[in-house]
């Protein structure tokens, strides 16, 4: 097969998927990252099984977007993964994941799982999705997350609450939160993880 992977759902309902992973791809994949890799291919999948799509409406790069913020979430980024804020937001995979990211730890956890909430209700309006769920469009989010990818370059160690407090229209209290939920992130990526059950959590909660 071509590609690296990707999954299907079935006739029989659309409860049951299947995953194709290519056999070529994993015998390409150095010895020493092979396990992180087919972990990492086959947590991105998994995510297709059980997300929303806006009945078909969402932007396929939020979709591939919020499979790669699982994965990096996972710890199974591989190494050529890097953040940046150029081009489009939804120009998906770990593009649009390291986005999603800077909201998880912006508007605190369970932001990406209210993303994919919204897209299991109705189809997507992208004014008025991004603005319901954090009171800006995304092309603002975007630039704000490019700035905040700028200063994180320029080695400046207080960026984050800068930052906050550069949206205006933010309480401390928001700062309190986040910070809290570094901490949380901390936590999870140093114990292994159930991914079953982390997907679980993440998409049929
Ligand atoms: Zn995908």
């Amino acid at each position: 097969m071509e590609g690296v992977a990707y999954t299907t759902g079935l006739d029989l309902d659309d409860d049951h998927k299947e995953i194709h992973f290519s056999i070529d791809y994993i015998q390409g994949i150095p010895e020493a990252r092979r396990k992180r890799e087919i972990l990492g291919v086959l947590v991105h999948e998994m995510v297709h099984c059980w997300q929303h799509n806006a009945f078909g409406t969402a932007p396929g790069g939020l979709v591939e977007g919020i499979a790669d913020w699982v994965r990096l979430n996972a710890d199974l980024a591989p190494p050529h993964w890097k953040q940046e804020a150029d081009g489009d937001w939804d120009a998906g995979y770990q593009h649009t994941g390291y986005f999603l990211e800077y909201l998880e730890q912006r508007f605190g956890k369970g932001s990406v799982m209210a993303v994919n909430q919204e897209l299991r209700r109705k189809k997507y309006d992208e004014a008025a999705f991004w603005q319901k769920l954090f009171d800006h469009d995304v092309a603002t989010l975007w630039k704000q997350y490019g700035k905040s990818l700028a200063k994180k370059a320029a080695g400046n160690p207080t960026e984050e609450s800068e930052q906050t407090e550069s949206c205006g229209d933010h309480n401390s209290g928001e700062v309190v939160e986040k910070n809290e939920d570094h901490r949380k992130n901390d936590e999870r990526r140093q114990h292994p993880r159930d991914f079953a059950q982390e997907m679980k959590d993440l998409y049929m909660t």
